[in-house]
């Protein structure tokens, strides 16, 4: 049990990524608090997964974009389990079209959830991983942070904007032993991308060396090492499970 006694807060965790990262984290031992937005029956499906394999867990609806939401979310974790050990920056959107006919208000919320609410919650995690001398900061980026997509500006510019935020935070945090990484998933099944159009999804997988699709498992593993004692020596770092996606 290699998060044994960890505390984390995992956003977006009632579904897809975040739900496979919240069972990930419980299976190897931290007690986790699982936010979402509006979905309680997932959030508390999410949370029934955790408590039958034994695990201590507590569902939280905010909107990360707002930071009082963030700042009473991570209060909640604190005041119920004691600290943050670590946090994952998972929530998001997407509100795709082409930048000619994006709308401000698309543009806003991707910002707002993606990249603001990643902000929010670390800002409010870290005061608490400061003074702890100890914690774990991991957000989840994307494969069109590293290599753009068509129809998505507001989204590969938050996601980009993740990977900054994530090297500027390393290098403010790691004097207090706070580590400070990014995931890069690429095409992974969930309901995000379920909607996607048959030839996007084609065209995908044409771009994906190990010719599938990801599942949320497999960005879970990658976030549960980056959480765990294994990877204290890495920070600052973005590194994809896109199945070869970006390394052309
Ligand atoms: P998803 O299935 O659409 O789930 C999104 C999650 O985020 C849900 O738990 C949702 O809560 C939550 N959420 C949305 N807005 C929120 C807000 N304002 N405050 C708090 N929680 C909010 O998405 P996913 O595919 O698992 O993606 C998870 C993360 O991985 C996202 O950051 C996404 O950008 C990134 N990603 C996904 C892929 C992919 O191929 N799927 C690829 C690269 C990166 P509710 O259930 O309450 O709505």
């Amino acid at each position: 049990m290699v998060l044994d006694g960890r505390i984390a807060v995992v956003t977006g965790a009632s579904r897809g990524i975040g739900r496979a990262i919240a069972l990930a984290l419980a299976e190897r031992g931290a007690a986790v608090l699982v936010n979402y937005a509006s979905n309680d029956a997932a959030a508390e499906e999410t949370a029934q997964l955790i408590r039958n394999n034994g695990g201590r867990v507590l569902t939280f609806k905010a909107n990360v974009a707002e930071p009082a939401e963030a700042a009473s979310m991570v209060k909640a974790a604190v005041a119920e389990f004691g600290a943050v050990d670590i946090l994952v920056n998972n929530a998001g959107i997407t509100r795709d079209n082409f930048i000619l006919r994006m709308k401000d208000e698309d543009w806003d919320q991707v910002l707002g959830v993606n990249l603001k609410g990643a902000f929010n919650c670390a800002r409010a995690a870290a005061k608490v991983m400061v003074k702890n001398r100890s914690g774990r900061i991991i957000n989840i980026s994307s494969v069109v942070a590293l290599i753009g997509n068509a129809s998505q500006a507001n989204y590969c510019a938050a996601k980009a904007g993740l990977i900054g935020l994530t090297r500027a935070m390393a290098k403010e945090l790691g004097s207090r032993n706070i580590t400070v990484n990014a995931v890069a998933p690429g095409f992974i099944t969930t309901e995000m991308t379920d909607g996607l159009p048959e030839e996007v999804k084609e065209m995908m997988l044409s771009q994906i060396p190990l010719k599938r699709f990801g599942g949320p498992e497999e960005v879970a593993e990658t976030v549960a090492f980056l959480a765990s004692d294994a990877a204290r020596y890495i920070t600052g770092q973005t590194i994809a499970v896109d199945g070869g996606m970006s390394c052309a």
